[in-house]
């Protein structure tokens, strides 16, 4: 179902997580297969699969997910050398859980972004 993913398990604190954030709007954990030093996914609340899926109504929370990601980088002191945020969209997009979620990498250059 929709709202029964993975993701929706960790907010609901039915599996755990290594929570770095949480507010009304979205939950923030480590990645469990970081691909960076600094590997955190910034999960809405709300069900919204996929970015393909959001709708317009959502645009606050989106950029809310991006604000709060880039927040995180500045409190750890990230910001300043740089990082990476990613959403993967479905099959083509490396999409594995159907919750949509934005990754933050960071901690060291991370190299040319490719299609490889
Ligand atoms: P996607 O491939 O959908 O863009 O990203 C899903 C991410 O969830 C992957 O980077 C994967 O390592 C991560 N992931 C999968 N299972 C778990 C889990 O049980 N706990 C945590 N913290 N991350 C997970």
């Amino acid at each position: 179902m929709a709202d029964d993913t993975l993701f929706h398990k960790i907010i609901r604190r039915e599996i755990p997580a290594d929570v770095v954030y949480e507010d009304d709007h979205m939950i923030a954990f480590r990645d469990i297969a970081p691909q960076a030093p600094v590997h955190v996914l910034f999960v809405p609340k709300d069900t919204i699969p996929t970015l393909d899926a959001a709708q317009p109504s959502q645009a606050e929370l989106i950029g809310r997910l991006a604000l709060a990601a880039a927040e995180y980088a500045r409190q750890q002191g990230l910001a300043e050398d740089g990082y990476r945020v990613v959403m993967n969209c479905n099959d083509h997009g490396g999409q594995t859980v159907y919750q949509m979620h934005l990754h933050l990498l960071a901690g060291a250059p991370l190299g040319r972004f490719g299609a490889a």
